[in-house]
């Protein structure tokens, strides 16, 4: 007979989420029922639509918005398409969204969802039917006051497009053109904002400056290593290299590659960008062994790519001095212990990566008051709520005696408890 324990899921993100959570909740003795309320998600939006694809047939996918709370403002927070996308996913990653803002300091609570799908099998009409017919079955689940979608892992500007227009044609004409800020990290053209398509990777990047900072350290002539070479990896090592790192390792779905002379990121994203977004291939570099990827000899780790990725199966070699979580939930709960311990220091997911929705919250505010902003501006306003965030919290990680992801996760917590007493819980 099978042990009750062996019967067990493998523990999900969501379980991860909520072990970081309790560990914060426990340390300042967070009230009852506000830690109930915020280890549930409120909404679980669960769709399943038909769409005909090119030769005929006909296939149902299914999508995923999880709304998990809305006390500092509405739902915010990316639609990925990819193949773990599922509940748990949805619902870890919702909860993620919730303290990031908070952390920040944005009017917005914390939404997530995706279909699970493999984009790569489908051609871009089949994409854009698929994405037009997702957002018809949301319907009025989303909406510019109500919950605020952006991309995330395998979505872009133009998907939001398609969203906003899809969300908008099926309102009224009277106030179609007063909905286009449904979604954030549109097309410039489109209500997009200019420097909305860098701001995650900027602000990993502002978060690494303050890293050093911090320890009077200099960037110039570090060396790096990214995994995974979509939006935020691109950005994250267009911005590194600029501040005189030297970008030495990437990793994607299809390979590693090294060069110990540097990386031209410039040269791998015209590379990618010919190579259906794949790195394998690139002629400046050597192939390597992949399972060794997060061992390579080097000053900063940057995962850019998917969850649970460094593990306490694969941690303990590591010799990098900083690990900046460009991905949501890279670090396992346990494998981040054994980092601390050995004194590799750990800019979390909720500090490090939220570069991204603070660009979406000024395109959503550009957007609402009909006005457009130039990059400079808004890559000077997001620089200076991340800093002010990264200020926060370290004082409060420190005054705690915490690693700065609980430091991160109390900054938040503390914001959410101010509020709920204020407001009470109706009736
Ligand atoms: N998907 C991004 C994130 O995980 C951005 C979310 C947003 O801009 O709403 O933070």
């Amino acid at each position: 007979m099978e042990t009750v324990k062996k019967q067990l899921p493998k523990a999900g993100m969501y379980e991860n989420v909520l072990r970081q959570y309790n560990q914060a909740a426990d340390i300042i003795d967070l009230h009852k029922g506000i830690r109930k309320i915020l280890m549930n998600t409120n909404n679980e939006i669960v769709v399943h639509f038909p769409v005909k694809l090119d030769d005929g047939s006909i296939e149902v996918f299914t999508g995923y918005r999880v709304q998990h709370n809305n006390a500092l403002g509405p739902y915010k927070g990316g639609l990925r398409y990819h193949t773990t996308v599922d509940i748990d996913a949805a619902r870890a990653l919702a909860m993620w969204m919730t303290w990031k803002s908070a952390i920040v300091g944005l009017p917005y609570g914390g939404g997530k969802g995706g279909i699970q799908i493999d984009p790569s099998k489908y051609s871009e009409s089949e994409l854009e039917r698929i994405t037009r017919r997702f957002t018809y079955a949301l319907g009025d689940n989303i909406g510019p006051d109500l919950d605020i979608p952006a991309p995330d892992v395998n979505t872009n500007a133009k998907i939001m497009a398609w969203i906003a227009d899809t969300y908008s044609s099926i309102k009224s004409p009277s106030v179609r053109q007063k909905n286009m800020h449904v979604v954030t990290g549109k097309p410039v053209g489109s209500g997009g904002l200019e420097g909305r398509d860098r701001a995650t990777g900027f602000g990993v990047v502002t978060n690494i400056k303050k890293w050093a900072k911090n320890l009077d350290k200099d960037l110039n002539g570090m060396t790096f290593i990214i995994q995974g070479f979509g939006n935020v990896g691109y950005w994250t090592a267009h911005f590194l290299t600029k501040e005189g790192a030297k970008l030495i390792a990437v990793q994607d779905a299809s390979g590693t590659i090294a060069n110990t002379n540097g990386i031209d990121p410039e040269s791998l994203l015209a590379h990618t960008s010919k190579n259906t977004g794949k790195i394998d291939g690139f002629e400046s570099a050597s192939k390597l062994d992949s399972s060794h990827f997060f061992e390579i000899e080097c000053d900063i780790i940057i995962p850019a790519a998917l969850g649970n990725q460094i593990t306490a199966e694969n941690c303990d070699k590591i010799k990098a001095t900083l690990i900046a979580e460009g991905a949501n939930g890279p670090v396992s709960a346990d494998a981040e212990l054994i980092l601390l311990k050995n004194g590799v220091d750990v800019i979390p997911d909720i500090l490090c990566n939220s570069g991204g929705v603070i660009g979406s919250y000024y395109e959503w505010l550009q957007n609402k008051r009909s006005e457009n902003w130039k990059m400079e501006t808004v890559l000077d306003m997001i620089s200076e709520k991340l800093e002010d965030a990264f200020d926060r919290v370290v004082e409060v990680s420190n005054t705690y005696h915490v690693s700065w992801r609980v430091g991160a996760y109390i900054v938040a917590l503390k914001k959410l408890d101010q509020t709920y007493k204020e407001r009470g819980v109706f009736p």
